[in-house]
């Protein structure tokens, strides 16, 4: 039986997750914001502007929507003064209701973009949570995020200066930034590591390709590099919302993933012109195929029924087994499916 392991109706809605706007340290304006990505084919923007969470509902028609986010950041206590090693943890709050202004916890004396109180809610400012950088900490704010409704993204780790015994503590994260356009032109490439330490501490988290934009419009040299394709049925804010929860997307730089389904044991991946298609595991069970005297791939199987049948054997103390995908273009672009794991293959 043929299993769609991307969802087989719906459409592909093209998304940015991570950007700032001039209620924080952005330059442009939210209806800038809207407008360039639109030029450029995007049907959804997530505004996680510092601190400051604000809809924009009053942005969304028929081919646009806003979701409402904010970008909380704990940066550890400096020590030494302005010595720059200073390590941090930013994580994006996504709402599940629209109408959100408000969420636990935000922390008033953590604000840093001094105009962006402005732009809050009264109720907002009243809030004062002490989040403090630690695992520990962190945590917290994740339950206490989720309890409000909203999914929470663990965002450019290697930018933010963070190592396995920090981030390995981290509990109920639901997407881990793997390519952050700011960062990476910036010279922090985001790498997959955290994402598959994370799955191998039986995380249920997804790879996440976002701008994180700040420039102007002069240069937009960190616009347009990293998103999301979700399928959904249609541009609402819950059908969306469930989609980016339940994992129905890729993320990517480049390459397209237009189809990915699993039948009698054997994965099928569609794609636009790549150079390798791979399939990443939790153990030693990974497979690439690549392009052969220039022809560049539109199409890759493979067998998974001994990966399967070899799970049986898992014990209680392995990783959970999983299988996620990427395709890397001719230009070294990438996109990376989510984890799909065994009870779904
Ligand atoms: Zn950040
Ligand atoms: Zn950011």
């Amino acid at each position: 039986m043929k299993k769609h392991l991307l969802p087989e109706k719906g459409n592909f809605y093209k998304a940015n997750l991570h950007v700032h706007t001039t209620i924080s340290d952005g330059s442009l304006t939210p209806e800038e914001i809207k407008e360039v990505y639109k030029e450029k084919g995007y049907s959804v923007v997530a505004f996680t502007d510092h601190e400051a969470m604000v809809p924009h509902n009053d942005l969304n028609d028929d081919s646009f929507l806003s979701i409402t986010a904010v970008e909380l950041a704990t940066n550890a206590e400096l020590t030494h003064g302005v010595y720059s090693y200073r390590e941090t943890c930013h994580m994006n709050l996504y709402s599940k209701d629209p109408n959100k202004t408000v969420c636990s916890v935000y922390s008033k004396s953590r604000l840093w973009p001094a105009h962006a109180e402005q732009y809050m809610a009264d109720e907002m400012k009243e809030i004062d949570f002490k989040r403090t950088f630690t695992p520990e900490s962190m945590n917290e704010v994740i339950a206490e995020a989720k309890k409000d409704g909203f999914i929470v993204s663990y965002n450019h780790p290697v930018w933010s200066l963070n190592h396995y015994p920090f981030y390995s503590k981290l509990k109920g994260v639901w997407g881990v930034e793997v390519y952050n356009t700011g960062c990476a032109r910036n010279g922090y490439p985001d790498t997959v590591q955290p994402l598959d330490d994370l799955l191998a501490l039986g995380e249920r988290v997804f790879p996440l390709a976002t701008d994180d934009a700040h420039g102007k419009r002069e240069t937009m040299w960190d616009y347009f590099g990293g998103w999301v394709m979700i399928k959904a049925d249609k541009l609402e804010y819950s059908a969306i919302m469930t989609a980016l929860e339940n994992g129905d997307f890729y993320s990517s730089t480049g390459p397209e993933i237009s189809d990915l389904y699993i039948e009698d044991g054997v994965l099928t991946v569609k794609t636009s012109p790549a150079s390798a298609i791979e399939i990443l595991t939790e153990r030693r069970a990974s497979k690439r195929v690549q392009a052969k005297d220039g022809v560049l791939l539109n199409e890759a199987a493979f067998d998974l029924n001994t990966y399967i049948a070899d799970s049986a054997h898992k014990r209680e103390s392995d990783p959970p087994a999983y299988v996620r995908v990427t395709v890397t273009d001719e230009h070294g672009n990438k996109s990376y499916s989510r984890p799909y794991f065994i009870n779904e293959l």
